[in-house]
């Protein structure tokens, strides 16, 4: 894995250098629509703090943080309406996993059914 680059692009997001469309925001987390939608809802949830992957997100971020931007990830889900209908989460974790923004992040897909055969998402992903 790569090692922490404060201006990729998600951190420049965090820092208001650039604009997304924002979903939700608080102490632990940000989230915001992705750019290249792959679903009719496709939200990002970033944590606040230099995590490159899940892997260090699990082992270095403090137990507040873990527990504030899972809480931000359920939150969100609730309010764009997701709950009932069900949705998808997905943390790619280096490069085989299709990752390329190297800031830790999940993936809220929502609004159609999903596909069970999960690894065609990083084929999706790849034609977007
Ligand atoms: P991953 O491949 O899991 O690292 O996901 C990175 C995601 O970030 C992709 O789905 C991109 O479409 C999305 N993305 C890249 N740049 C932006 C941006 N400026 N605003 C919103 N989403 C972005």
């Amino acid at each position: 894995m790569p090692s922490y680059d404060r201006n990729n692009v998600f951190a420049r997001i965090l820092r208001g250098e650039l604009p997304c469309r924002k979903v939700y925001e608080d102490e632990f987390a940000l989230a915001f629509h992705d750019i290249r939608p792959l679903a009719p809802v496709h939200v990002l949830v970033v944590p606040k703090g230099d995590y490159v992957s899940n892997a260090d997100f699990a082992a270095s971020a403090p137990a507040e943080q873990v527990a504030g931007f899972w809480r931000a990830v359920g939150r969100v889900a609730h309010e764009l309406g997701l709950d009932s209908p069900g949705y998808r989460l997905v943390a790619n974790h280096g490069p085989m996993s299709g990752q390329s923004v190297f800031h830790f992040h999940v993936h809220i897909f929502g609004g159609k059914a999903m596909p069970h055969d999960m690894t065609r998402l990083p084929e999706a992903h790849a034609k977007a």
